[in-house]
């Protein structure tokens, strides 16, 4: 009989169902499921204050899940998995791979340390794509730079994704009885409780909670899809990101579920229109994977030399949604308090950032990583490329969102400003979007005073917008002399 146990290492796939190396391990016996908070080798990317709140409530989750047998630590893994080979009896460390590249050299450098000095059975599964990077190649052995093709001829004809395990049943842990203080200590919460308290209404941080959602926006939000997931005040968008960022869900689940309920309903334009949402997150995970350098450089060398401007006093007010900017106002604002953004927001905001006050999109990367419940190095970092135009793919840069004509087009009732703006909640529809412009009774009518009970507008618009066009044909003339 064998007495050995397997250690089950969560990373980000804080969940029992649908876990690869969660099966494979129970299939050989007892396991010890672990926990590493590794801020050592993370370095610059660290968590940020929104994950590490949405972190302590999964692993009191997974925890009790797991009957209180997770086991807990922070520092180095190599130190952590040393000693426990040390002290248990262990055959084996399994976990689900992770496609961030500090994460791959620090998997790979344990992998063959104890492969060198060991016998134990090392092993790595997929729980976190539906195509891994190196399986989506166009003709010529390389990897897709552009979503369509990636997405259309990469993806969809590939062996489709492998449907998902089912929850496991009598998981026999090593241990037992955690106590939830070991996870108190690992001191993830913000000394702001106000803040971190604020920032988890309404969501269930839980992996049923992943699970309800999923069947919740299924029933309520993916017929009309489609149209509705522009509009930042409609429930047609899941609110799966930071679930699936953190594997309280995988993306198995969610596309195989999607695409029955879908045809079921007769509804397949929208569910194909959300899973090419899942095929976004896949390109964006692949963009990392062949360049390890996206959150920190311009993926197109030529906007090296463009012209950002420093000035932390404009950086504070657009992190404060402070700009005078409704639109980008109310976005700012949903961030801070709610930890997430609507896409369609992330977008303005993100252009009002690069190009009408031309600061650079790494600033806004960063405050992201701070404040969003899914802050995803890939994600993050290929979306900000795309926003600013230097990325793959990526919008080209003399796309300017105006933060107005957005506003009025996909908050037409101006639900999402007045949720989040409530200072212009008495502002008719007319000049919500843009107060500047709405004549003194107005204003006076609505209780609004520019400068006084809400901020001037911070920069004009149409001038922003040239002004950034200039810098842009600026870097081109170099470029081409
Ligand atoms: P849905 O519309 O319901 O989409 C379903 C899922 O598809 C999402 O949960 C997400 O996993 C994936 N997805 C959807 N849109 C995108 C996209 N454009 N790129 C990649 N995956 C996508 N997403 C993150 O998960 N983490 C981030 O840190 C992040 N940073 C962003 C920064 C900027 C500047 C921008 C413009 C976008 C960013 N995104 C990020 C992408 C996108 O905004 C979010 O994934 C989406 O808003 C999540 O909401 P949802 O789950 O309701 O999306």
């Amino acid at each position: 009989m064998n007495h050995k146990s397997t250690i089950v290492w969560f990373r980000q796939d804080l969940r029992l169902h649908d876990n690869p190396a969660l099966h494979e391990a129970m299939s050989k016996g007892k396991i010890l499921p672990i926990y590493i908070l590794d801020d050592d080798n993370a370095d610059e990317w660290a968590m940020g204050a929104a994950s590490r709140v949405w972190l302590h409530h999964i692993l009191n989750d997974l925890n009790d899940n797991l009957g209180g047998a997770l086991q807990v630590f922070k520092g180095n893994p190599q130190d952590v998995f040393e000693e426990l080979v040390q002290n248990h009896r262990i055959e084996g460390i399994y976990w689900n791979r992770c496609y961030e590249p500090w994460r791959i050299k620090r998997d790979k450098a344990i992998k063959a340390q104890f492969e060198e000095t060991t016998d134990l059975d090392i092993q790595s599964f997929n729980g976190s794509l539906l195509w891994e990077p190196w399986t989506i190649q166009n003709q010529s052995g390389d990897h897709y730079k552009v979503f369509t093709p990636f997405y259309k001829k990469g993806c969809l004809e590939a062996d489709p994704p492998r449907e998902p395990y089912a929850k496991p049943d009598g998981i026999q842990c090593l241990t037992s009885h955690q106590p939830h203080s070991k996870i108190d200590d690992l001191a993830f919460l913000p000394s702001n409780k106000d803040w971190h308290i604020d920032m988890i209404e309404g969501w269930t941080i839980s992996e049923q909670g992943a699970l309800d959602r999923l069947d919740d926006f299924l029933e309520e939000g993916l017929k009309g899809y489609k149209e509705g997931r522009n509009n930042p005040s409609q429930n047609n968008v899941s609110r799966l990101s930071p679930y699936l960022h953190w594997g309280l869900i995988s993306p198995n689940t969610v596309w195989h579920t999607a695409r029955s309920y879908g045809a079921i309903h007769h509804i397949e334009k929208d569910m194909e229109h959300f899973c090419s949402e899942l095929g976004w997150r896949e390109f964006s995970y692949t963009q990392l994977y062949y360049n390890p350098d996206l959150p920190l450089k311009n993926l197109q060398d030529k906007f090296d030399d463009f012209a950002w401007r420093e000035n932390s006093d404009d950086l504070k007010r657009w992190q404060k949604g402070q700009t005078g900017c409704p639109m980008v106002d109310a976005g700012m604002r949903e961030l801070w308090q709610t930890g997430y953004m609507h896409n369609r927001v992330r977008m303005i905001v993100g252009s009002f950032l690069g190009k009408n006050l031309m600061l650079h999109w790494r600033k806004g990367e960063e405050w992201f990583w701070d404040c969003l419940n899914d802050a995803d190095l890939a994600n993050n970092a290929a979306s900000w490329q795309w926003i600013a135009g230097c990325g793959a793919d990526a919008a080209p840069y003399f796309r300017i969102f105006n933060p107005v004509t957005q506003g009025q087009k996909f908050d037409a009732k101006g639900d999402y400003v007045r949720r989040f703006v409530p200072e212009l909640k008495n502002m008719p529809d007319k000049y919500l979007f843009n107060p500047w412009d709405a004549p003194d009774h107005v204003l006076a009518d609505a209780g609004v005073r520019l400068g006084d009970t809400y901020p001037d507008l911070m920069v004009d618009l149409k001038a922003s917008r040239e002004r950034a066009l200039d810098a842009f044909s600026e870097l081109k003339k170099n470029k081409n002399s």
